[in-house]
């Protein structure tokens, strides 16, 4: 077996042109693609390493996108300043992710790449608009929304020699608030057996430009058609009876004959209440700030 570590971006390129086919896997935290062959045959010819790229290690702001690198860490992610400012979801979704020694080796780019239906951060990066950037090995750079970049039966739409390099983020709009929660079986170190994620704008007390979305129900989390429900109504617990109903409904149909559904449809009342209460604390926080 080979093993490559490229420091820079045409070197990655490079490695992909020459090794990428059956048998070579990129790997960044390992977190993930360990765990996966304990007890099987080893099954690679040739690993692509991408931690020591430090261009992909970096989370920046420029041109009305927050671009963060595909090693970030989500011990990285979750404390950086520009993350805490306008993704709020984004650093609770990083901030749930396993315990703290996977959280700083487990990468936003292996996230994606692992393509779970329960991982956090897709339907997170979906709300908030992102879409991934991916290098080839002929050096070519095309950037793919979320949706895109991740197949409905939840496998990555990318070519073997291809990478995700980034994400990048729209600065949301003043008075935008976001927040992801999860449910699983513990309160920590918890895979999501189910989650909710929400970014939406508040414009004179009422939302607008909501989007919901249903995480570890389907093959791939998806946006809730429950969002344009909530467009121009007030930010309220009022809607909760509202809210609980349309997602229930939601989860029933997208599941109809798995054996988890009826627990599900019953489990998402207390995320959209979660949810319902982030949103607020956030509002709060908002109309606080001088
Ligand atoms: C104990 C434990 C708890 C966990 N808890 C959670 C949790 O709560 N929530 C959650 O979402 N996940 C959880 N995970 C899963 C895992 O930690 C995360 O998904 C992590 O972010 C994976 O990142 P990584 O860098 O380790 O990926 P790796 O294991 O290195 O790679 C994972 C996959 O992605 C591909 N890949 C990696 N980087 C790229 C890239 N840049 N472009 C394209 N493909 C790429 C690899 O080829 C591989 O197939 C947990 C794992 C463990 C072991």
């Amino acid at each position: 077996m080979n093993f490559f570590q490229p420091t820079t971006l045409p070197q990655l390129a490079q490695c992909l042109a020459e090794q990428a086919g059956p048998g070579c896997h990129l790997i960044a935290g390992c977190t993930d693609f360990l765990p996966q062959r304990n007890g099987t045959p080893w099954d690679a010819r040739a690993l692509i390493s991408l931690v020591n790229l430090a261009e992909l290690g970096q989370i920046r702001q420029e041109n009305g996108l927050v671009s963060l690198g595909a090693t970030c860490t989500h011990t990285q992610v979750e404390g950086h300043p520009l993350v805490r400012q306008y993704f709020p979801a984004l650093a609770q979704a990083c901030g749930s992710v396993g315990s703290t020694q996977i959280r700083n080796r487990g990468t936003v780019g292996g996230n994606v790449g692992n393509a779970s239906p329960a991982g956090d951060l897709y339907p997170v990066l979906l709300v908030l608009g992102a879409r991934g950037v991916v290098l080839s090995g002929n050096q070519a750079v095309r950037r793919l929304p979320m949706e895109q970049l991740v197949l409905p039966q939840g496998a990555l739409a990318l070519e073997p020699d291809e990478a995700i390099i980034a994400f990048e983020l729209p600065v949301p709009s003043p008075g935008n608030l976001n927040a992801f929660v999860k449910l699983g079986e513990r309160t920590h170190v918890t895979i999501a057996k189910i989650s909710l994620s929400a970014s939406l704008t508040l414009h004179e007390g009422r939302m607008e430009q909501v989007r919901l979305a249903l995480g570890a129900v389907a093959r791939r989390a998806f946006l809730s058609s429950s969002s344009s429900a909530l467009e121009g109504k007030s930010l309220s617990k009022a809607l909760l009876p509202e809210l609980f109903d349309a997602l229930s409904r939601e989860v029933a149909a997208s599941i109809p004959d798995r054996p988890s559904m009826p627990y599900k449809r019953q489990a998402v009342r207390g995320l959209a209440d979660d949810l319902l209460s982030a949103l607020l604390h956030q509002a709060r926080d908002v109309s606080q700030q001088p």
